[in-house]
């Protein structure tokens, strides 16, 4: 069997864009995978493009030997997000075109399954208007009658008409107090048995975040996602080691060696790679194993398209560390039709589906009908 096509399918997502990947065999056997990251779809969607020479006349099922062609095949362009988000999606589609091959789930080819249904997490406040006390109760409350046992809120919502230097990453004491009252509300509005977590998306300097963190420590947290940028990983652990809250990152690591290099330093309590940006199935296997070694469980970051939790969903089974999965309520009504069956969630819960491969199937007519529209989010977070 030799691949004979490599294909970016990009579809507007509401907020921002997906980026599938399609590639088609001389079998007849056709795989898809998830390339999806922002901004910069486009590019993502030409990496692909331009990586499709490493793979196609190879044979699909020597992933390893392909996912090191292209990575290393790659170096010059720089090992960023673009290059590994497009690695990412070739990868994820070699795997799904393994098990419709073998006639097995995924999951069957990574280990089996630790667990018979995947644990998520979801989102409890707005970023377009901030949030009223009132109306965040209300979403708190919605979402734990659903069935949810974690919730994420985000600085970027709490500091809501924009009280955040940007440039030099500060908050002033009033705005910490007022993240720090937030967090209370929610915690007042989910009961005790629920997980908290606050993403800060990397936006403060070291003092700012230590302050932040100090302020959070009453609570309880899950997690304090990314407090400063990625870039200092011994920045990171500066308010790692001056907090009493678990660190979590990764959403901006790219493959085994920034995770070795995190892991090493001791700055992270909990990572969260993203399988659609670190290097697909293939190295995102392997960073949840060098996390193992540390005790460190795995949290992956999930705010990419309707495949990617699927994918995800394959991973995080046959992880003995696995956490919790990231979870996102669809922006856009389309958002069940592209993939065929959709995602299942009941009771917090994705449920794995059955079925060769991912067990789902892109649905390219749907795709069609919604063309790339530059994302909304690229005038950053204010
Ligand atoms: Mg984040």
């Amino acid at each position: 069997m030799k691949i004979t096509k490599v294909q970016p399918l990009v579809c507007n997502g509401g907020v921002r864009n997906w980026v599938f990947v399609k590639v088609e065999t001389d079998a007849g056997i056709i795989g898809y995978g998830d390339a999806s990251g922002w901004p910069g779809e486009p590019v993502i969607a030409a990496a692909v493009t331009d990586l499709a020479h490493f793979v196609v006349g190879e044979d699909p099922l020597n992933i390893e030997k392909l996912w090191n062609k292209m990575y290393y095949g790659s170096t010059f362009y720089g090992l960023g997000g673009v290059v590994n988000s497009a690695i990412s999606g070739i990868d994820t589609a070699l795997w799904d075109i393994a098990g419709k091959v073998y006639d097995t789930p995924v999951y069957n080819l990574l280990g089996g399954r630790c667990r018979e249904r995947i644990k998520l997490y979801t989102h409890c406040d707005s970023f377009e208007e901030g949030d009223s006390p009132t109306a965040l109760a209300s979403k708190v409350r919605q979402i734990v009658d659903e069935g949810f046992t974690g919730l994420k809120t985000h600085l970027a919502a709490a500091v809501k008409p924009p009280r955040i230097e940007k440039l030099n990453r500060s908050l002033d004491r009033k705005v910490v107090q007022d993240t720090a009252a937030k967090v209370a509300a929610i915690r007042e509005a989910a009961g005790e048995e629920v997980e908290i977590c606050i993403d800060v998306n990397g936006m403060l300097n070291v003092p700012t975040a230590i302050r932040l963190g100090r302020a959070l420590e009453p609570f309880d947290l899950l997690f304090y996602e990314e407090p400063v940028p990625p870039e200092n990983m011994e920045a990171m652990k500066q308010v790692k080691d001056s907090v009493d809250v678990p660190i979590c990152t990764g959403e901006r690591l790219y493959s085994t060696h920034s995770f070795r290099r995190l892991l090493e330093l001791g700055a992270a309590d909990i990572i969260m790679p993203d399988f659609q940006k670190c290097g697909g199935i293939t190295e995102g296997k392997k960073i949840a194993a060098l996390a193992n070694t540390y005790y460190i469980p795995v949290a992956p970051h999930n705010y990419n398209s309707p495949l990617s939790p699927i994918i995800d969903a394959h991973l995080c089974t046959s992880l003995p560390n696995f956490l919790v999965l990231e979870y996102v309520w669809p922006d856009v009504e389309w958002t069940e039709k592209v993939i065929t069956p959709p995602a299942q969630v009941e009771d917090g819960y994705l449920q794995l589906p059955e079925g060769p491969g991912w067990g789902v199937e892109l649905v390219e007519e749907e795709i069609a009908k919604h063309p790339y529209q530059r994302s909304i989010l690229l005038k950053g977070v204010e």
